[in-house]
């Protein structure tokens, strides 16, 4: 398969891997955006969140709250950045899902995480409450 996080899992590629669990692991980004930047995966491929199996969300996501403290920690960042570029659209550049641990620093001239779109939507109240029933009801509430 010509997936380098599926190569980095199965030992074929290199990585600076920090934690390892039977079903996820965490490495160095190779192009980080701050010290300490992190990307957790699960082992096996999966191309977005939308694709991950409940057991293996819950071990990405369980290693993803055990190193943000420990990179915090370990790069004496101020905070941090966590997120999931879920699809092509919102920026997913290798196909196969993976969560940014970004440590932060005061002062260290980026922005939050609303940053991501250009323009916030014009959204009235009837709007909302839409939305919000299309996505109770997509998640089966
Ligand atoms: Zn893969």
């Amino acid at each position: 398969m010509d997936c380098i996080f599926c190569a980095i899992a199965d030992g074929a590629a290199d990585a600076r891997v920090v934690a390892e669990t039977e079903s996820a692991l965490a490495f160095l980004d190779a192009n980080p955006l701050a010290p300490g930047h992190t990307l957790v995966v699960p082992k096996d491929h999966y191309e977005t969140l939308d694709d991950l199996p409940p057991a293996e969300g819950r071990a990405v996501f369980s290693l993803l709250h055990r190193l943000v403290p420990a990179i915090e920690a370990a790069v004496d960042a101020d905070g941090s950045t966590v997120g999931f570029n879920n699809g092509a659209a919102a920026g997913q550049e290798v196909d196969h899902v993976h969560g940014h641990v970004i440590p932060r620093f005061a002062g260290d001239g980026g922005g939050p995480i609303h940053g991501v779109v250009g323009s916030r939507p014009d959204l009235d109240e009837g709007d909302l409450d839409d939305i919000a029933a299309h996505i109770a009801a997509a998640v089966g509430e």
